[in-house]
């Protein structure tokens, strides 16, 4: 497969030190150590010289939203940095999930029955399970992946107690049009209610808003690693 990945800007280190800088100071605002929140480097359309070049300047974990292009990308740079942890932050088809059990060292986005049972059935099959968020349609939006906020306690229920799934939180990612602290807010609300630790909430626009308001991992893309060309 040929892949034409995007440009690798210049500044990558610089660009983590000041989303590091600001995460930290965020953390320190709502009374946290900045050890507390986690940061996801989104590296999505950015090719293999832009993951290392955030590798040296001290990042270890990466998120792609696509099980294919992850596939493409990270069974080398696993292999020159086994310390390299990866997220999927993008839809899972159940077809895949075997493909992203093998790769990914956490899923953000187990939204339904049918994937938490095709995730089973892979870990029992290959003996390994990632970490895993829930993720909450927070604005209920049709196009939208995510399970709906009533729907969390049930999925929850059984891809844990049932499955024996590692759910260790939840994951948002609020509408374009509306003001996203409201969507932060809703989403701890529900992970405290369904006594779960992580919250997985805030990008680019709006990590600093996130952590403010209770985030345990960010996912930043092009804040570090540039502008990606809109998709067509
Ligand atoms: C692309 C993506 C991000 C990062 O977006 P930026 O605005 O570039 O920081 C975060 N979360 C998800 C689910 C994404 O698909």
């Amino acid at each position: 497969m040929t892949q034409s990945w995007n440009p690798t800007r210049p500044d990558i280190a610089e660009a983590l030190a000041s989303v590091r800088e600001t995460i930290a100071l965020a953390a320190r605002e709502s009374g946290r150590g900045p050890e507390e929140v986690a940061l996801v480097a989104v590296a999505k359309t950015f090719g293999p010289s832009a993951v290392e070049a955030a590798y040296a300047a001290g990042q270890r974990v990466f998120g792609e939203n696509r099980v294919q292009e992850a596939q493409s990308k990270y069974p080398d740079l696993k292999k020159r940095h086994p310390d390299l942890m990866l997220h999927l932050i993008g839809p899972l088809q159940t077809n895949k999930a075997g493909d992203a059990l093998a790769l990914f060292d956490v899923i953000e986005t187990l939204d339904r029955e049918k994937l938490a049972r095709a995730l089973a059935k892979e870990r029992d099959r290959q003996g390994r399970c990632p970490q895993l968020y829930i993720q909450v349609n927070t604005g209920g939006e049709a196009q939208k992946a995510g399970c709906k906020a009533a729907d969390a306690a049930a999925l929850l229920q059984l891809s844990r107690d049932e499955l024996n799934l590692p759910v260790i939180g939840l994951m948002c990612i609020p509408p374009l049009d509306e003001p996203p602290a409201v969507h932060f807010g809703l989403l701890k609300r529900l992970a405290q209610d369904l006594d779960l630790e992580n919250l997985s909430m805030g990008m680019s626009g709006d990590y600093e808003a996130a952590v403010m308001l209770g985030a345990t991992s960010v996912r930043v893309g092009s804040a570090i690693f540039g502008q990606r060309p809109k998709p067509v």
